[in-house]
């Protein structure tokens, strides 16, 4: 067993503690996560929730993503950093962003999801394959 993933907020007020692996790693490309990133991606860590602890309160809002579900983002209200998002339609998973972790390194993307909004300026690693939507199954 390798070590929880722990992380949080800038300012550390919302922190989490995640055991177990990651079961799925991406960058996503979404017009949704670039409003919300302000650059060109998204950059995640899902996991199933069973493992997650959180501490500290994160506000929340949601919003309908291109998929059509509503994923509900949490930040810290005090620092403003985005710390997680949760599915509506998938409760038994668990999202942060990767640089939100202690530990940024551990991010390790296996994909890139809907590369059909990607900008011209926003170029990832052209090894990692890249989906227009999400990958199938
Ligand atoms: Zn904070
Ligand atoms: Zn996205």
């Amino acid at each position: 067993m390798s070590d929880a993933y722990t992380g949080g907020c800038a300012c550390g007020a919302v922190r989490y503690e995640i055991s177990g692996e990651p079961v799925f790693m991406n960058h996503c490309q979404c017009l949704d996560c670039q409003h919300q990133s302000g650059t060109g991606h998204g950059s995640y860590l899902t996991f199933g929730a069973e493992g997650v602890e959180l501490t500290g309160d994160a506000a929340q809002w949601g919003k309908a993503g291109d998929s059509g579900n509503v994923k509900t983002r949490g930040f810290c209200p005090q620092c403003g950093s985005p710390v997680y998002l949760r599915f509506a339609a998938m409760p038994q998973i668990f999202t942060v962003h990767a640089a939100s972790l202690d530990d940024p390194s551990r991010f390790k993307p296996q994909v890139a999801t809907y590369h059909m909004r990607a900008q011209a300026w926003d170029r990832l690693d052209p090894e990692l394959p890249a989906f227009a939507k999400m990958p199938p199954g």
